[in-house]
Protein backbone atom coordinates (compact mmCIF):
# COMPACT_ATOMS: atom_id res chain seq x y z
CA UNK A 1 0.00 0.00 0.00
CA UNK A 2 1.33 3.46 -0.97
CA UNK A 3 1.79 6.10 1.37
CA UNK A 4 -0.50 8.64 0.00
CA UNK A 5 -3.01 5.74 -0.05
CA UNK A 6 -3.25 5.20 3.51
CA UNK A 7 -5.40 6.92 6.43
CA UNK A 8 -3.40 10.21 7.93
CA UNK A 9 -4.37 9.97 11.57
CA UNK A 10 -2.97 12.29 14.75
CA UNK A 11 -0.31 11.04 17.23
CA UNK A 12 -3.18 11.60 19.54
CA UNK A 13 -5.37 9.57 17.66
CA UNK A 14 -3.39 6.87 17.07
CA UNK A 15 -2.60 6.67 20.49
CA UNK A 16 -6.33 5.89 21.06
CA UNK A 17 -7.51 2.08 21.30
CA UNK A 18 -9.56 2.56 18.89
CA UNK A 19 -7.27 2.59 16.12
CA UNK A 20 -6.03 -0.57 16.98
CA UNK A 21 -5.68 -2.65 13.70
CA UNK A 22 -5.95 0.05 11.09
CA UNK A 23 -3.05 0.96 8.86
CA UNK A 24 -2.13 4.27 8.76
CA UNK A 25 0.26 7.27 7.77
CA UNK A 26 1.63 9.13 10.43
CA UNK A 27 3.95 12.52 10.70
CA UNK A 28 5.83 14.19 13.16
CA UNK A 29 8.79 15.07 14.82
CA UNK A 30 11.19 12.67 16.54
CA UNK A 31 11.60 12.88 19.91
CA UNK A 32 13.98 10.17 20.29
CA UNK A 33 15.22 7.15 18.92
CA UNK A 34 17.12 3.68 20.00
CA UNK A 35 18.11 0.60 18.70
CA UNK A 36 17.55 -2.71 20.46
CA UNK A 37 19.96 -5.81 19.94
CA UNK A 38 16.46 -8.18 18.31
CA UNK A 39 17.04 -6.39 14.89
CA UNK A 40 14.54 -3.24 15.48
CA UNK A 41 14.83 0.40 16.09
CA UNK A 42 12.34 2.42 18.47
CA UNK A 43 11.36 5.91 17.11
CA UNK A 44 9.20 8.29 19.40
CA UNK A 45 7.14 10.36 17.51
CA UNK A 46 5.55 13.58 18.43
CA UNK A 47 3.18 15.71 16.81
CA UNK A 48 2.14 18.33 19.02
CA UNK A 49 -1.61 16.82 18.69
CA UNK A 50 -1.06 15.15 22.62
CA UNK A 51 1.19 15.38 25.28
CA UNK A 52 2.23 11.50 24.61
CA UNK A 53 4.44 10.30 21.98
CA UNK A 54 3.61 7.23 19.79
CA UNK A 55 5.95 4.60 19.46
CA UNK A 56 7.00 3.36 15.95
CA UNK A 57 8.79 -0.09 15.65
CA UNK A 58 11.16 -0.39 12.79
CA UNK A 59 12.07 -4.03 12.07
CA UNK A 60 15.85 -3.66 10.41
CA UNK A 61 13.73 -5.87 7.55
CA UNK A 62 13.36 -2.09 5.71
CA UNK A 63 15.21 -1.12 2.93
CA UNK A 64 16.38 2.10 3.93
CA UNK A 65 16.89 0.62 7.83
CA UNK A 66 20.98 1.42 7.33
CA UNK A 67 20.88 4.58 5.78
CA UNK A 68 17.92 6.69 7.14
CA UNK A 69 16.05 5.21 10.21
CA UNK A 70 19.34 4.01 12.03
CA UNK A 71 20.50 7.75 11.40
CA UNK A 72 16.98 9.40 12.63
CA UNK A 73 17.74 12.35 14.78
CA UNK A 74 16.40 13.93 17.77
CA UNK A 75 14.02 16.66 16.31
CA UNK A 76 14.09 15.78 12.55
CA UNK A 77 10.39 15.56 10.40
CA UNK A 78 9.30 11.55 9.16
CA UNK A 79 6.29 10.15 8.10
CA UNK A 80 6.14 6.51 8.55
CA UNK A 81 3.45 3.75 7.49
CA UNK A 82 2.27 0.62 9.42
CA UNK A 83 -0.23 -1.36 11.49
CA UNK A 84 -1.56 0.09 14.52
CA UNK A 85 -1.02 -2.93 17.09
CA UNK A 86 -1.93 -2.81 21.50
CA UNK A 87 1.03 -1.74 22.87
CA UNK A 88 2.58 -4.50 25.75
CA UNK A 89 4.86 -1.46 27.39
CA UNK A 90 3.35 0.50 30.08
CA UNK A 91 1.81 3.93 30.01
CA UNK A 92 1.06 3.31 26.61
CA UNK A 93 -2.47 1.66 24.66
CA UNK A 94 -0.79 1.51 21.39
CA UNK A 95 2.51 1.34 18.99
CA UNK A 96 2.64 1.41 15.11
CA UNK A 97 4.58 -1.25 13.55
CA UNK A 98 6.40 0.03 10.63
CA UNK A 99 6.36 -0.79 6.68
CA UNK A 100 7.89 2.17 5.42
CA UNK A 101 9.23 5.29 6.62
CA UNK A 102 10.37 8.25 5.07
CA UNK A 103 12.71 11.50 6.64
CA UNK A 104 11.31 14.85 5.79
CA UNK A 105 13.75 17.09 7.57
CA UNK A 106 17.11 15.95 9.57
CA UNK A 107 18.01 17.89 12.52
CA UNK A 108 21.87 17.76 13.23
CA UNK A 109 23.36 17.41 16.67
CA UNK A 110 23.63 21.41 17.34
CA UNK A 111 19.21 20.86 17.49
CA UNK A 112 19.14 22.61 20.71
CA UNK A 113 16.46 20.22 22.09
CA UNK A 114 18.55 16.49 23.03
CA UNK A 115 16.87 14.81 25.54
CA UNK A 116 16.97 16.46 28.93
CA UNK A 117 15.55 18.41 31.39
CA UNK A 118 16.07 22.32 30.05
CA UNK A 119 15.58 24.80 31.99
CA UNK A 120 12.11 27.67 31.23
CA UNK A 121 15.09 30.29 31.15
CA UNK A 122 16.76 28.48 28.54
CA UNK A 123 13.35 27.94 26.50
CA UNK A 124 12.45 31.52 26.59
CA UNK A 125 15.80 32.05 24.01
CA UNK A 126 14.64 29.79 21.55
CA UNK A 127 10.94 30.56 21.69
CA UNK A 128 10.66 29.68 17.96
CA UNK A 129 11.39 26.16 19.31
CA UNK A 130 9.85 25.47 22.34
CA UNK A 131 7.06 24.84 20.97
CA UNK A 132 8.31 21.46 20.10
CA UNK A 133 8.92 20.69 23.93
CA UNK A 134 6.08 18.99 26.44
CA UNK A 135 6.06 22.09 28.40
CA UNK A 136 5.19 24.40 25.66
CA UNK A 137 2.81 21.90 23.58
CA UNK A 138 0.91 21.61 26.89
CA UNK A 139 0.49 25.22 27.38
CA UNK A 140 -0.67 25.55 23.47
CA UNK A 141 -2.94 23.50 24.05
CA UNK A 142 -4.39 24.61 27.73
CA UNK A 143 -4.58 28.33 26.10
CA UNK A 144 -6.73 26.77 22.89
CA UNK A 145 -9.33 24.99 25.30
CA UNK A 146 -9.70 28.46 27.86
CA UNK A 147 -10.29 30.25 24.59
CA UNK A 148 -12.38 28.01 23.24
CA UNK A 149 -14.35 27.66 26.33
CA UNK A 150 -14.41 31.28 27.06
CA UNK A 151 -16.29 32.07 23.65
CA UNK A 152 -18.53 28.82 24.79
CA UNK A 153 -19.61 30.48 28.05
CA UNK A 154 -20.38 33.72 26.91
CA UNK A 155 -21.79 32.48 23.56
CA UNK A 156 -24.14 30.31 25.70
CA UNK A 157 -25.28 33.47 27.99
CA UNK A 158 -26.48 35.16 24.98
CA UNK A 159 -22.95 37.70 24.89
CA UNK A 160 -21.92 38.98 21.37
CA UNK A 161 -18.39 39.04 20.79
CA UNK A 162 -17.61 42.77 19.94
CA UNK A 163 -14.55 43.61 18.29
CA UNK A 164 -12.54 47.03 19.98
CA UNK A 165 -9.97 49.19 18.29
CA UNK A 166 -6.32 48.65 19.25
CA UNK A 167 -5.19 51.96 17.82
CA UNK A 168 -6.85 54.90 20.27
CA UNK A 169 -7.06 58.43 20.96
CA UNK A 170 -8.59 58.72 24.44
CA UNK A 171 -5.65 57.86 27.21
CA UNK A 172 -8.30 55.98 28.99
CA UNK A 173 -8.43 55.94 32.50
CA UNK A 174 -4.73 55.93 33.84
CA UNK A 175 -4.95 51.64 33.61
CA UNK A 176 -1.71 51.87 32.78
CA UNK A 177 1.30 53.69 30.93
CA UNK A 178 0.46 53.73 27.07
CA UNK A 179 2.89 53.13 23.42
CA UNK A 180 2.53 55.87 21.43
CA UNK A 181 1.14 54.89 17.53
CA UNK A 182 2.76 57.75 15.52
CA UNK A 183 4.60 58.21 11.60
CA UNK A 184 6.36 61.29 12.83
CA UNK A 185 10.19 60.82 11.86
CA UNK A 186 11.63 60.70 15.72
CA UNK A 187 14.77 62.39 14.25
CA UNK A 188 13.00 65.58 12.88
CA UNK A 189 9.11 66.01 14.03
CA UNK A 190 7.19 68.92 13.21
CA UNK A 191 7.14 71.46 16.19
CA UNK A 192 4.62 73.70 16.77
CA UNK A 193 5.21 77.30 17.30
CA UNK A 194 5.82 76.97 20.99
CA UNK A 195 8.05 73.96 20.21
CA UNK A 196 6.30 71.56 21.13
CA UNK A 197 6.08 68.12 18.89
CA UNK A 198 3.06 69.14 16.43
CA UNK A 199 1.06 65.87 16.88
CA UNK A 200 -1.44 67.74 14.35
CA UNK A 201 0.34 66.12 11.68
CA UNK A 202 0.78 63.32 12.67
CA UNK A 203 -0.71 59.64 11.24
CA UNK A 204 -4.64 60.67 13.00
CA UNK A 205 -4.12 64.03 13.57
CA UNK A 206 -3.61 63.75 17.37
CA UNK A 207 -1.97 61.47 19.38
CA UNK A 208 -2.35 57.96 19.58
CA UNK A 209 -2.13 55.27 21.49
CA UNK A 210 -2.33 51.14 21.79
CA UNK A 211 -5.04 50.52 23.69
CA UNK A 212 -4.87 49.16 27.77
CA UNK A 213 -8.44 48.07 27.64
CA UNK A 214 -11.58 48.21 24.82
CA UNK A 215 -13.61 48.98 27.68
CA UNK A 216 -14.69 52.37 27.00
CA UNK A 217 -15.76 51.26 23.49
CA UNK A 218 -17.39 47.72 24.55
CA UNK A 219 -19.78 50.17 26.53
CA UNK A 220 -20.73 51.32 23.97
CA UNK A 221 -21.89 47.98 22.26
CA UNK A 222 -23.20 47.39 25.29
CA UNK A 223 -25.44 50.04 25.31
CA UNK A 224 -27.21 48.97 22.24
CA UNK A 225 -26.55 44.98 22.29
CA UNK A 226 -27.27 44.48 25.77
CA UNK A 227 -24.73 42.19 26.54
CA UNK A 228 -21.81 41.91 24.98
CA UNK A 229 -17.49 40.78 25.12
CA UNK A 230 -14.29 41.31 23.56
CA UNK A 231 -11.18 39.08 23.87
CA UNK A 232 -7.81 40.67 22.16
CA UNK A 233 -4.42 42.16 22.88
CA UNK A 234 -4.15 44.63 25.30
CA UNK A 235 -0.83 46.78 25.48
CA UNK A 236 0.83 48.71 28.68
CA UNK A 237 4.05 49.76 28.64
CA UNK A 238 4.13 49.93 32.56
CA UNK A 239 7.98 49.05 33.30
CA UNK A 240 6.84 46.72 35.93
CA UNK A 241 9.20 43.72 35.72
CA UNK A 242 7.34 41.23 37.59
CA UNK A 243 6.59 37.62 37.10
CA UNK A 244 2.76 38.35 36.46
CA UNK A 245 2.95 41.59 34.24
CA UNK A 246 3.52 41.51 30.72
CA UNK A 247 3.86 44.42 27.69
CA UNK A 248 1.36 42.30 25.29
CA UNK A 249 -1.36 40.56 27.09
CA UNK A 250 -4.73 39.19 26.14
CA UNK A 251 -7.67 40.59 27.74
CA UNK A 252 -11.19 39.50 28.26
CA UNK A 253 -13.85 42.29 28.68
CA UNK A 254 -17.59 41.24 29.07
CA UNK A 255 -19.98 44.47 29.50
CA UNK A 256 -23.84 44.04 30.32
CA UNK A 257 -26.28 46.59 30.31
CA UNK A 258 -28.58 46.24 33.04
CA UNK A 259 -26.36 44.48 35.28
CA UNK A 260 -25.47 45.49 38.52
CA UNK A 261 -22.61 44.33 40.28
CA UNK A 262 -24.12 41.42 41.81
CA UNK A 263 -24.82 40.02 38.23
CA UNK A 264 -21.27 41.22 37.73
CA UNK A 265 -19.92 38.58 40.15
CA UNK A 266 -22.41 36.05 39.10
CA UNK A 267 -20.78 36.15 35.64
CA UNK A 268 -16.85 36.38 36.97
CA UNK A 269 -17.12 33.47 39.30
CA UNK A 270 -19.21 31.23 36.73
CA UNK A 271 -16.63 32.13 34.00
CA UNK A 272 -13.62 30.83 35.51
CA UNK A 273 -15.43 28.16 37.23
CA UNK A 274 -16.40 27.21 33.74
CA UNK A 275 -12.95 27.60 32.48
CA UNK A 276 -11.89 25.14 35.16
CA UNK A 277 -14.27 22.49 35.27
CA UNK A 278 -13.32 22.63 31.44
CA UNK A 279 -9.37 21.81 31.52
CA UNK A 280 -10.04 19.31 33.70
CA UNK A 281 -12.12 17.04 31.47
CA UNK A 282 -11.03 18.56 28.40
CA UNK A 283 -7.00 18.27 29.04
CA UNK A 284 -6.43 15.96 31.35
CA UNK A 285 -3.01 14.37 30.15
CA UNK A 286 -1.72 18.12 30.24
CA UNK A 287 -3.28 18.86 33.27
CA UNK A 288 -1.18 15.98 34.92
CA UNK A 289 1.67 17.00 33.68
CA UNK A 290 1.72 20.10 35.30
CA UNK A 291 0.73 19.00 38.11
CA UNK A 292 3.36 16.53 38.41
CA UNK A 293 6.06 18.98 37.32
CA UNK A 294 5.01 22.39 38.14
CA UNK A 295 3.02 22.32 41.39
CA UNK A 296 1.51 19.23 42.61
CA UNK A 297 -1.38 20.43 44.01
CA UNK A 298 -3.07 22.45 41.18
CA UNK A 299 -5.58 19.54 40.13
CA UNK A 300 -6.56 19.21 43.71
CA UNK A 301 -7.03 23.37 43.88
CA UNK A 302 -9.17 23.90 41.15
CA UNK A 303 -11.54 20.79 41.80
CA UNK A 304 -11.73 22.57 45.24
CA UNK A 305 -12.71 25.98 43.58
CA UNK A 306 -15.13 24.50 40.92
CA UNK A 307 -17.49 23.19 44.31
CA UNK A 308 -17.18 26.08 46.95
CA UNK A 309 -18.18 29.30 46.43
CA UNK A 310 -16.22 32.22 45.97
CA UNK A 311 -15.68 34.60 49.02
CA UNK A 312 -17.44 38.12 48.97
CA UNK A 313 -15.45 40.87 50.99
CA UNK A 314 -16.08 44.37 51.19
CA UNK A 315 -12.64 46.67 51.08
CA UNK A 316 -13.43 47.64 54.43
CA UNK A 317 -13.74 44.60 55.77
CA UNK A 318 -10.32 43.29 54.19
CA UNK A 319 -8.99 46.32 56.00
CA UNK A 320 -9.78 44.96 59.01
CA UNK A 321 -8.96 41.58 58.71
CA UNK A 322 -5.44 42.69 57.57
CA UNK A 323 -4.97 44.99 60.47
CA UNK A 324 -6.05 42.21 62.70
CA UNK A 325 -4.01 39.51 61.15
CA UNK A 326 -0.45 41.24 62.25
CA UNK A 327 1.32 40.51 59.57
CA UNK A 328 4.20 42.42 58.71
CA UNK A 329 3.90 43.89 54.90
CA UNK A 330 5.97 45.98 53.35
CA UNK A 331 3.33 48.28 52.73
CA UNK A 332 1.49 49.91 55.46
CA UNK A 333 -2.61 48.74 55.93
CA UNK A 334 -5.35 51.48 56.58
CA UNK A 335 -8.40 52.72 55.07
CA UNK A 336 -8.07 54.57 51.59
CA UNK A 337 -4.50 52.45 50.26
CA UNK A 338 -4.63 50.54 47.33
CA UNK A 339 -4.20 46.80 47.95
CA UNK A 340 -0.85 45.89 47.13
CA UNK A 341 -0.18 42.05 45.50
CA UNK A 342 1.27 40.75 49.60
CA UNK A 343 -2.03 42.08 50.76
CA UNK A 344 -4.59 40.21 48.32
CA UNK A 345 -2.11 37.20 48.75
CA UNK A 346 -2.36 37.16 52.01
CA UNK A 347 -6.34 36.89 51.99
CA UNK A 348 -6.87 34.59 49.41
CA UNK A 349 -3.92 32.35 50.26
CA UNK A 350 -3.44 32.43 54.12
CA UNK A 351 -6.79 34.12 55.40
CA UNK A 352 -9.43 31.94 53.52
CA UNK A 353 -7.55 29.72 50.68
CA UNK A 354 -9.50 30.28 48.25
CA UNK A 355 -10.90 32.93 45.60
CA UNK A 356 -12.32 36.24 46.95
CA UNK A 357 -14.28 38.89 45.57
CA UNK A 358 -13.64 42.08 46.81
CA UNK A 359 -15.78 44.69 46.41
CA UNK A 360 -16.70 48.93 47.23
CA UNK A 361 -13.13 50.44 47.08
CA UNK A 362 -12.30 53.78 48.23
CA UNK A 363 -13.14 55.84 45.14
CA UNK A 364 -9.88 57.78 45.48
CA UNK A 365 -7.96 55.03 43.96
CA UNK A 366 -9.91 53.93 41.12
CA UNK A 367 -10.91 55.22 37.73
CA UNK A 368 -13.86 57.62 37.19
CA UNK A 369 -16.30 55.25 35.26
CA UNK A 370 -16.88 53.46 38.48
CA UNK A 371 -20.08 53.92 39.93
CA UNK A 372 -20.13 55.76 43.62
CA UNK A 373 -21.87 54.16 46.17
CA UNK A 374 -24.49 55.86 48.32
CA UNK A 375 -22.08 56.41 51.09
CA UNK A 376 -20.26 58.88 48.66
CA UNK A 377 -16.71 57.35 49.99
CA UNK A 378 -16.35 53.82 48.08
CA UNK A 379 -17.17 52.97 44.35
CA UNK A 380 -18.91 49.19 43.06
CA UNK A 381 -15.36 47.82 41.95
CA UNK A 382 -14.84 44.33 42.32
CA UNK A 383 -12.03 42.65 42.11
CA UNK A 384 -11.76 38.68 42.17
CA UNK A 385 -7.87 37.78 43.75
CA UNK A 386 -7.20 34.02 43.72
CA UNK A 387 -3.87 32.36 45.44
CA UNK A 388 -0.76 32.64 43.95
CA UNK A 389 -1.52 35.24 41.58
CA UNK A 390 -3.37 37.59 43.70
CA UNK A 391 -5.89 40.00 41.03
CA UNK A 392 -6.83 38.12 38.02
CA UNK A 393 -9.88 39.88 37.36
CA UNK A 394 -10.73 43.72 37.71
CA UNK A 395 -13.78 44.95 36.91
CA UNK A 396 -17.22 47.38 38.25
CA UNK A 397 -20.75 49.02 37.84
CA UNK A 398 -20.14 51.89 35.56
CA UNK A 399 -21.25 55.14 36.72
CA UNK A 400 -24.50 55.93 34.47
CA UNK A 401 -25.63 59.32 36.41
CA UNK A 402 -23.72 61.98 33.88
CA UNK A 403 -23.46 64.62 36.75
CA UNK A 404 -21.52 62.23 38.62
CA UNK A 405 -19.45 61.08 35.93
CA UNK A 406 -18.35 64.64 35.25
CA UNK A 407 -17.68 65.41 38.86
CA UNK A 408 -15.31 62.32 39.27
CA UNK A 409 -13.62 63.03 35.79
CA UNK A 410 -13.02 66.81 37.14
CA UNK A 411 -11.67 65.05 40.76
CA UNK A 412 -9.16 63.07 38.50
CA UNK A 413 -7.85 66.07 36.04
CA UNK A 414 -9.00 64.77 32.88
CA UNK A 415 -10.45 66.61 29.90
CA UNK A 416 -13.13 65.93 29.92
CA UNK A 417 -13.65 66.58 26.15
CA UNK A 418 -12.32 63.59 24.83
CA UNK A 419 -14.44 61.45 26.32
CA UNK A 420 -17.70 63.31 24.75
CA UNK A 421 -18.96 60.15 23.04
CA UNK A 422 -18.38 58.25 26.23
CA UNK A 423 -20.85 61.20 28.07
CA UNK A 424 -23.83 60.68 25.38
CA UNK A 425 -24.41 57.17 26.44
CA UNK A 426 -24.84 58.87 30.20
CA UNK A 427 -27.01 61.76 27.70
CA UNK A 428 -29.32 59.29 25.81
CA UNK A 429 -31.16 56.43 27.22
CA UNK A 430 -28.33 55.74 30.19
CA UNK A 431 -28.84 52.53 31.73
CA UNK A 432 -26.99 50.47 34.73
CA UNK A 433 -24.06 48.46 33.47
CA UNK A 434 -21.26 46.36 34.88
CA UNK A 435 -18.24 44.63 33.31
CA UNK A 436 -14.62 43.51 34.19
CA UNK A 437 -11.36 42.47 32.37
CA UNK A 438 -9.93 38.94 33.16
CA UNK A 439 -6.25 38.55 32.20
CA UNK A 440 -5.70 35.75 29.90
CA UNK A 441 -2.29 34.82 30.71
CA UNK A 442 -2.85 35.30 34.41
CA UNK A 443 -5.77 32.44 34.01
CA UNK A 444 -3.26 30.18 31.90
CA UNK A 445 -0.83 30.62 35.32
CA UNK A 446 -3.09 29.97 37.68
CA UNK A 447 -4.27 26.92 35.76
CA UNK A 448 -0.58 25.40 35.12
CA UNK A 449 1.40 26.33 37.90
CA UNK A 450 4.28 28.07 36.00
CA UNK A 451 5.60 30.74 38.02
CA UNK A 452 6.78 33.26 35.28
CA UNK A 453 3.56 35.40 32.88
CA UNK A 454 6.69 34.91 30.14
CA UNK A 455 6.06 31.05 30.19
CA UNK A 456 2.61 31.39 29.07
CA UNK A 457 2.79 32.86 26.43
CA UNK A 458 4.02 32.08 23.11
CA UNK A 459 6.31 35.27 22.16
CA UNK A 460 6.55 37.36 25.30
CA UNK A 461 6.91 40.93 25.41
CA UNK A 462 8.55 42.66 28.29
CA UNK A 463 11.01 45.76 28.94
CA UNK A 464 13.74 45.36 26.92
CA UNK A 465 12.44 41.93 25.27
CA UNK A 466 10.77 41.90 21.91
CA UNK A 467 12.75 39.01 20.29
CA UNK A 468 10.97 36.51 17.92
P1 LIG B 1 -2.29 44.87 38.41
O1 LIG B 1 -2.63 45.65 39.64
O2 LIG B 1 -2.02 43.42 38.67
O3 LIG B 1 -1.24 45.52 37.57
P2 LIG B 1 -4.44 46.19 37.08
O4 LIG B 1 -5.20 46.68 38.23
O5 LIG B 1 -3.55 47.09 36.34
O6 LIG B 1 -3.60 44.87 37.52
P3 LIG B 1 -6.73 46.01 35.31
O7 LIG B 1 -6.43 47.30 34.68
O8 LIG B 1 -7.90 45.89 36.19
O9 LIG B 1 -5.43 45.45 36.07
O10 LIG B 1 -6.77 44.88 34.15
C1 LIG B 1 -7.65 43.77 34.19
C2 LIG B 1 -6.91 42.46 34.29
O11 LIG B 1 -5.90 42.35 33.30
C3 LIG B 1 -6.16 42.26 35.59
O12 LIG B 1 -7.02 41.77 36.57
C4 LIG B 1 -5.11 41.26 35.21
O13 LIG B 1 -5.66 39.95 35.22
C5 LIG B 1 -4.79 41.61 33.79
N1 LIG B 1 -3.57 42.43 33.66
C6 LIG B 1 -3.41 43.73 33.96
N2 LIG B 1 -2.19 44.19 33.64
C7 LIG B 1 -1.54 43.12 33.10
C8 LIG B 1 -0.23 42.94 32.55
N3 LIG B 1 0.63 43.95 32.47
N4 LIG B 1 0.09 41.71 32.08
C9 LIG B 1 -0.78 40.68 32.13
N5 LIG B 1 -2.04 40.79 32.64
C10 LIG B 1 -2.42 41.99 33.12
MN1 LIG C 1 -1.46 47.17 36.29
Amino acid sequence: MKKDDCERLSVAQARNANAVGKKVLLKGWVRTRRDSKGGFSFVELNDGSSMGNIQIIAPNTLSNYESVITKLNTGCSIWATGTIKESPGQGQATEMEAEEIGLYGDAPSTYPLQKKQHSLEFLRSIAHLRPRTNTFGAVERIRNRVSFSIHQYFQELGFYYVHTPLITASDCEGAGQMFRVSTLDPDNPPRTEEGKIDYTQDFFGKPSYLTVSGQLEGETYACGLGKIYTFGPTFRAENSNTTRHLAEFWMIEPEAAFYELEDNMVLAEGLLKRIFADVLKYCPEDMAFFNKMMDKTIIETLQHIIESDFVRLTYTEAIDILIASKQKFEYKVEWGVDLQSEHERYLTEEHFKKPVILYNYPRTIKPFYMKVNDDGKTVRAMDVLVPKIGEIIGGSEREWDLSILEQRMDEQKMDKTHYWWYEDLRRFGSVPHSGFGLGFERVILFITGIANIRDVIPFPRTPGLCEF
